[in-house]
């Protein structure tokens, strides 16, 4: 299968690794749209956020908790996770990610 996040997982592509667990890889957006711009990942290929916690729950709660870690690790105790799901939502990559963004005023779009 031809996808960039596998590729990145696997160490073929490199990418600006902050954490990983044995179920998940972050590392930092290539385009960040915020201070903090991390991508969270799981290790295994699903399309979607959705695909994934329905397939492995565990790894799915996996991303949440990995994405805090970072956030505390980089000093955000405020932080925002967007899923976007399908081409009309945005997503352009399509193994499940969760953006995490810290410094973003994202408040007048969904707070
Ligand atoms: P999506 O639009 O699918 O929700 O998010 C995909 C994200 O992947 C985008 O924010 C984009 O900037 C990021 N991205 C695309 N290609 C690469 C890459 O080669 N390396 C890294 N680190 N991020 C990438």
């Amino acid at each position: 299968m031809d996808c960039l996040f596998c590729k990145i997982v696997a160490g073929e592509i490199p990418a600006e690794i902050v954490h990983t667990t044995d179920r998940t890889l972050a590392f930092r957006d290539i385009s960040p749209k915020a201070p903090l711009h991390v991508l969270v990942v799981p290790r295994d290929h699903y399309a979607n956020a959705a695909e994934l916690a329905a397939a492995d729950p565990e790894t799915s709660a996996a991303l949440v908790t990995s994405a805090a870690a970072v956030a505390a690790a980089e000093g955000y105790a405020d932080y925002n996770l967007v899923y976007n799901t399908g081409a009309g939502a945005g997503q352009t990559i399509f193994h499940t990610h969760v953006h995490l963004l810290g410094g973003a005023d994202l408040t007048g779009l969904v707070g």
